[in-house]
């Protein structure tokens, strides 16, 4: 006796179960893919937990995944025997959006109601679970969390509202059943009802997954060789190779297995950039398959919701993000490593004192720096897409990896005086470095434009040095620290003295400047005191062409960007 309760979906969404139902989505068939990747998640959580938990009485001998067809109901089910899901983690799981109530989604989803993109935006936020409403006017899920011994039955049509309810018995695991949409009689390329489909589909988008995905399939043979009649036979047939794609030699992996695998190891809906399978053998021994995406995560600069690297051992799945593989600067990396020497009952505090866990991200890390340096040389467009998406990731590199910081360094590149659409990279400022100029000049400020039109600039553009403007909030973190490229010391141009010209032109500057400060010296003792609350000190200047006056920190200070910086945050 169990109460049917009707909730609301927060209005995100709504919003985009709306953009789903109602976009023509062009590739119906992924679908399937998300639903079989959850599946394929909850046989790994629950495999974990029954290494961890030996109080938690299930059998994992037989975990799988199996594919229910019914042609007259028109239904399609999905079911799985791995950790299912309690009623709140339902509620909170699937009747919320996991990666909703952000800001930038909200204004998204805004956004996509004018334009018409929604492809784009389910793409973008990889809408998993909620993909089933492609194929589907009504879904049903049945679950049963391991260890626990009532069900939830979820359902919805997708319009605003689900309903929930307690049952007392279902087997442990999830199902997913999609009511199917009235059949298009015209398009037979998405009979969803139709075996061959089906296959093709699991085959195409889920062939690695390391467990089985069966279906029933009817088979028909001749009942014996004289005459020509037939028996009929229902079979289960395994449709997926299972194959772990980190185990195969890279020649025996096609790029469409690649990919597809990308997007069920990262949750993301995009293509993969790079693709770099790895091995290692002799005393440590492990393999890793791992992934530059295309896109940054709408997510990359918040600080839940991340994941990263996954840790297999011997094939088995140890956990999500595992932050002993990769550096916090690298977090927008996919994929996976599998370690043939840990132990399955690894802890997070055992990983952090794990030596071997060092070496392995050492080299991971060195393998991606030299990933990008590959990108830069050869695949010039290639490269620009990675740095818009994650260069502003990849410079943080610079304040925490310090044996990295020159192959960082060589691979970023940045806005610079020199042209107003290319960046360029610092080799290639030194390059064009004057014989006379020591230093790598940099000016940092918000915006090209306010930079630009800085008064520090004047005495750079008269004279035609190049100077580099950064304008991402981690330069101004960076640059102070890292004090030089390739023997060139960086040099803000808001700082100190800077020097700019010639022994001769400096000696004959001097005395001019001497002649003048005798001639100003009133005004400028004049200056100093008047404006003693605000200023240390009022000079004359040899570095302004057309302003009459602008403000310099001490070579030792703030820049006047990170002082206001200071001053926003309340120092
Ligand atoms: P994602 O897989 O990226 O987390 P989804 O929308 O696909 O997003 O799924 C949302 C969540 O619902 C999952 O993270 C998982 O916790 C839960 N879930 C979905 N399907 C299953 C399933 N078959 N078994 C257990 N939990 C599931
Ligand atoms: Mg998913």
């Amino acid at each position: 006796t169990s109460q049917v309760e009707q909730l609301e979906f927060q209005a995100e969404t709504r919003q985009l179960l709306d953009l789903m139902i109602h976009s023509v989505y062009s590739e119906k068939d992924i679908f399937l893919r998300e639903l079989v990747s959850n599946a394929s998640d909850a046989l790994d959580k629950l495999r974990l937990e029954a290494f961890q938990n030996k109080e938690l009485a299930v059998d994992t001998s037989d975990l799988h995944i199996d594919i229910d067809i019914d042609k007259e109901a028109r239904t399609l089910t999905v079911r799985d025997n791995g950790i299912g899901m309690s009623r709140d983690e339902v509620v909170d799981l699937i009747g919320t959006l996991a990666k909703s109530g952000t800001a930038d989604l909200r204004r998204k989803l805004a956004e996509a109601k004018d334009s018409a993109a929604p492809e784009e935006l389910i793409g973008q936020f990889g809408i998993g679970f909620y993909s089933s409403f492609i194929a589907a006017d009504k879904v049903t899920l049945v679950t049963r969390r391991a260890g626990e011994t009532e069900a939830t039955r979820w359902e919805s049509e997708g319009e605003g509202t689900y309903t929930i309810e307690t049952l007392d018995e279902a087997p442990q695991g999830t199902s997913v059943t999609l009511h199917l949409k009235p059949a298009d009689t015209e398009d037979h390329l998405y009979d969803y009802t139709a075996p061959t489909k089906i296959k093709q589909i699991i085959k195409r988008y889920s062939d690695f997954i390391a467990f089985p995905i069966r279906m029933e399939v009817e088979i028909t043979k001749p009942a014996d060789d004289e005459s020509e009649e037939v028996t009929r036979q229902i079979e289960t047939e395994t449709i997926n190779s299972m194959k772990a794609l980190w185990t195969r030699s890279k020649s025996d992996v096609s790029d469409e297995e690649y990919k597809e695998f990308y997007k069920h190891v990262s949750h993301a809906w995009d293509e993969p950039l790079e693709i770099i399978p790895l091995k290692a053998e002799g005393t440590f021994e492990y393999q890793a398959l791992l992934f530059i995406p295309s896109q940054a995560p709408y997510d990359m600069f918040m600080r839940e919701a991340k994941r990263g690297v996954q840790l297999y051992v011997k094939r088995v799945f140890i956990m999500d993000d595992c932050e002993e593989l990769m550096p916090e600067y690298l977090r927008f990396v996919k994929g996976v490593v599998d370690a043939q020497d840990l132990s399955l009952n690894v802890s997070r505090e055992i990983l952090q004192q794990d030596r071997q866990l060092k070496l392995i991200q050492r080299r991971l890390v060195k393998k991606i720096l030299s990933t990008v340096k590959d990108m830069q040389a050869n695949n010039a467009e290639k490269y620009t897409t990675f740095w818009s998406q994650f260069g502003r990731v990849l410079k943080e590199g610079l304040l925490s990896d310090f044996d990295n910081r020159d192959a960082i360094l060589g691979v970023s590149s940045f806005a610079s005086t020199n042209s107003t659409e290319d960046q360029t990279s610092l080799a290639e400022y030194v390059a064009r470095m004057p014989e006379t100029q020591e230093q790598i000049y940099y000016v940092t400020g918000e915006s090209r434009q306010l930079i630009e039109s800085s008064p520090h600039m004047e005495a750079f553009r008269a004279r035609g040095l190049e100077v580099l403007l950064l304008t991402d909030p981690v330069d101004e973190m960076w640059v102070g620290s890292v004090p030089e490229f390739d023997g060139k010391p960086f040099q803000s141009i808001a700082k100190g003295e800077v020097d700019l010209d010639s022994e001769e032109e400096k000696k004959a500057a001097e005395a001019e400047r001497e002649e003048q400060s005798k001639e100003f010296a009133e005004l400028l003792t004049w200056m100093t005191s008047t404006l003693s609350e605000t200023v240390k000190e009022v000079r004359l200047s040899s570095r302004l062409v057309d302003s009459p006056a602008c403000i310099v920190s001490d070579e030792f200070g703030f820049s006047p960007t990170l002082e206001k910086m200071y001053r926003a945050s309340g120092q």
